[in-house]
């Protein structure tokens, strides 16, 4: 694989770029592999990442049915923080975050990561109460967060009107090193990095079954036929509870719909990201100028990967109060992804009934951000059989034990 470098800019600038290399594979898939991780997003591509780079471990396949990133991943509005309230959660958030800020030279791929800052208003009492207590518990668990006043906020985000007359501004939950990365590149780099350890990424391969003898997963039934392995990894996201059901167990998600709209490209207004939860939007600019607006889910279950009218209408109805120039600008594209949601707004990170095959879903509206962390704390899953520590909070027995950790504030927002 061509290193990307500035000499490697310069020598294919010389030569026309006919030098450059194809960035992965596509290779036809062997009978069996050692482990098989099925959905190429974020999540499944960083699991095979870490699983060859902490574990040693490259003879893998990633199947995916689509294309890759052609999920969540690459549908996303690219928010990443990780303000959370429980232990666990900040834990893991802030590995995944702090893993961000070096995953372009990791990777040696620009995945464009932004920590422009970013800022959860608060406009009710009852917000202000709850992110001074979550402030004062990132301080305990190590996670750089500061409550800041109306008038610090209007100077960080100068479109912003403080003084609504409904929601004012009363302040905000501050994480400087917040931000966002470009969504696609986090998959890509991860792909070709997996395709450089020789591990296969097989798209336009959908499973169709998995089969197991003995309580043990030997394989799955592909479109492109069947195909071996020693070990299962389950990364589907919104498709969690089909892929489990083939596997032949159940999981507490439900699948909705998320959306997200993008407005036609102005000039730089806003260089932070700002997530209003009581009005329930959230906007930031793109590089391209596009202001990247993102509302809630769709009350009802469903696969559609669509925009509707009426969520454009309700994210924006509820965001202008708060930034008035939104309403003379044009909106360009909308569209959604199928997101897959726990009682408890924490994800899944576990064993599963059968013996050799894991599970990692749940990250509804809020797993772009966490796509290194998730993938390798799953690959320890997957290597050593169990959870490490970062893991070991998020096994799917806590619903049945009563363990929840509960991010509904967190997470109550969509981002
Ligand atoms: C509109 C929207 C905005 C969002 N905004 C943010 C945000 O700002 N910040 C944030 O942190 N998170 C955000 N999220 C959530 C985030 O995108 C997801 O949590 C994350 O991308 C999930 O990644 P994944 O790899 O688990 O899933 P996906 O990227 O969905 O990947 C799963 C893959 O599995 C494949 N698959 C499914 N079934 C099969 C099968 N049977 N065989 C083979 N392959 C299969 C799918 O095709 C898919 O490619 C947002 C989500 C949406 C939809």
């Amino acid at each position: 694989m061509t290193r990307y470098s500035v000499f490697a800019i310069a020598r294919e600038a010389l030569r026309n770029h006919q030098g450059w290399s194809r960035a992965w594979a596509s290779p036809e898939p062997k009978a069996a592999y050692d482990a098989i991780i099925i959905g190429a997003g974020g999540h499944g591509l960083a699991t095979a990442y870490y699983l060859g780079k902490n574990h040693g471990i490259t003879n893998v396949a990633v199947i995916e049915k689509g294309w890759l990133g052609g999920g969540n991943t690459g549908r996303n509005t690219t928010i990443i923080r990780s303000n959370y309230l429980q232990d666990p959660s900040a834990a893991l958030y802030e590995k995944a975050r702090s893993l961000y800020e070096t995953l372009s030279q990791d990777l040696n791929f620009n995945v464009m990561f932004s920590p422009r800052g970013l800022l959860m208003l608060a406009q009710t009492h009852h917000e202000v109460r709850g992110y001074m207590r979550t402030v004062h518990a990132n301080m305990l668990q190590g996670v750089s967060t500061e409550w800041i006043a109306p008038a610090r906020v209007k100077e960080l985000v100068p479109i912003i009107n403080i003084d609504g007359p409904r929601y004012p501004v009363l302040g905000a939950l501050y994480q400087a090193r917040g931000g966002t990365a470009r969504h696609d590149a986090v998959a890509w780099g991860y792909a070709r990095a997996c395709s450089d350890m020789g591990m296969h990424i097989l798209q336009q391969c959908e499973v169709k079954g998995v089969r197991s003898e003995a309580g043990r997963v030997t394989g799955v039934e592909t479109t492109r036929g069947f195909i071996g392995t020693k070990k299962l990894g389950i990364v589907v996201a919104g498709h969690s509870g089909q892929v489990a059901e083939m596997a032949g167990f159940r999981l507490p998600i439900e699948a909705v719909a998320l959306q997200a709209l993008v407005s036609e490209p102005i000039k730089p207004c806003m260089d932070v990201v700002v997530m209003a939860n009581t009005v329930h939007g959230y906007m930031s600019q793109s590089d391209k100028g596009e202001m990247v607006i993102g509302g809630g889910t769709d009350g009802f279950n469903n696969f559609t990967q669509r925009g509707s009218f009426q969520h454009i209408e309700e994210t924006l109805r509820a965001l202008v109060e708060t930034f008035p120039m939104i309403s003379r600008l044009k909106m360009l594209r909308q569209w959604g992804g199928i997101v897959d949601m726990t009682g408890d707004r924490s994800p899944i990170i576990s064993r599963t009934p059968l013996g050799n095959c894991f599970i990692n879903c749940g990250w509804g509206t809020g797993g772009f951000k966490a796509i290194p962390g998730s993938g390798w704390a799953m690959a320890e899953l997957m290597a050593k059989g169990e959870p490490g520590p970062l893991a070991a909070a998020f096994g799917m027995e806590r619903f049945r034990e009563g363990r929840f950790i509960d991010e509904s504030v967190a997470a109550g927002v969509a981002h």
